[in-house]
């Protein structure tokens, strides 16, 4: 199903968009983005924001600019906020938590947090200061293509960030990038099986894009067809899962790449919200980013026949209160899914 093409993807496609109806109606989530740092501990071989990436100008946003921005001046179609980060504990202490503390309480807004992996304290003060759902993705279900692209820490490890999380409270959404060099069909396989065993409440399909300044910089891009198939797959294995539309889609394939993903089981939009003066430096890919704005999300709902949520994530997990760590069926265990593993050692912050 993953190589499917034409007519018969069309058909996979319109089965996937189906199941999504039938579990959430027409409705799409819609919630806010600020990334709020650029400072990243990591050196993830596909990402722009690598550590060793030394021709990126590092930026951390102003608490005061972004808490007006998000009180006072947010479009009014957000129902949620996900304050996201490259991995600086410096700004998790200092932006990323004030900033939670101060939208819990001037807002209604569900709020997520993607910061990658940090201390359980930390993770515990996020929480009390009133973030309801953290957002890791697991990026490939290869261990050693995990390693071998420096993702943060070990497969192992992240897997049982996940598992804490989730043990820990929090709703957990994840995911995984699809068209990565050197992948093979089996290994977005082994992506789906990951998905289906961890206990998580949302999780994306984000096509491989060879960022600029990255050692993956001469490689192809992934397909839009494998990585909308994967979105298609994830929605049918996975009915109850959030699928956000990534804005990746729109390099990938531009023009229609973010229609297509709605199309495909996605029921999630993101409005980027970061100040426009520091938005180029959050560099995950390319400098001339596409950047998906309130008007922007709104005419792909409206095109595709959908409505805007006026039920934010959070409230939905709230009335949803379901289990989802199923156990795996896939031949091949994963890290900590005897629900025995902790964090581990802990990383100096
Ligand atoms: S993907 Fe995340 S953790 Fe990895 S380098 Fe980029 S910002 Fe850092």
């Amino acid at each position: 199903m993953l190589a499917l093409s034409g007519s018969d993807q069309q058909d996979w496609h319109a089965r996937a968009h189906a199941k999504t109806i039938e579990r959430f109606g027409r409705e799409v989530f819609v919630r806010g983005v600020v990334e709020v740092s650029n400072f990243c501990r990591e050196n993830c071989h596909y990402c722009g924001m690598r550590r060793d990436n030394r021709a990126l100008s590092r930026y951390r946003a102003n608490l005061d600019e972004l808490t007006e921005l998000l009180v006072e001046h947010r479009p009014s179609s957000i129902t949620d906020v996900n304050i996201q980060s490259g991995e600086d504990p410096v700004a998790v202490r200092e932006i990323v938590i004030p900033l939670v503390h101060r939208l819990r309480s001037q807002t209604n807004l569900g709020i997520s947090v993607c910061a990658g992996t940090l201390t359980p304290a930390l993770y515990n003060e996020l929480q009390n200061a009133g973030a309801r759902l953290y957002i890791m993705k697991f990026e490939t279900a290869d261990p050693s293509l995990y390693e071998q692209l420096e993702a943060p820490g070990t497969f192992s490890e992240r897997v049982s960030h996940i598992r804490q999380l989730a043990a820990n409270n929090w709703w957990v959404s994840s995911g995984f990038i699809a068209g990565l060099p050197g992948q093979s069909m089996e290994n977005l396989l082994d992506n789906l099986r990951v998905a289906r065993e961890l206990p998580l409440h949302g999780c994306s399909v984000s096509p491989f894009i060879p960022g600029e300044e990255t050692p993956l910089a001469q490689d192809p891009m992934a397909s839009v067809d494998t990585v909308l198939n994967c979105t298609a797959a994830l929605r049918l294995q996975q009915p109850e899962l959030v699928i956000p539309a990534v804005s990746a889609l729109n390099i990938a394939c531009p023009g229609e790449g973010y229609r297509r993903g709605l199309r495909a089981g996605a029921n999630l939009c993101t409005i980027n919200l970061t100040p426009s003066e520091v938005r180029d430096n959050y560099l995950l890919y390319k400098r001339d980013r596409f950047i998906m704005n309130e008007e922007r999300i709104l005419a792909a709902i409206q095109e595709e026949g959908r409505q805007v949520s006026s039920r934010s994530l959070v409230e939905f997990y709230s009335s949803n209160q379901q289990r989802t760590d199923r156990p795996f069926d896939g031949h091949q265990a994963i890290p900590g899914g005897d629900g025995s593993h902790a964090f581990g050692t802990p990383r100096l912050v």
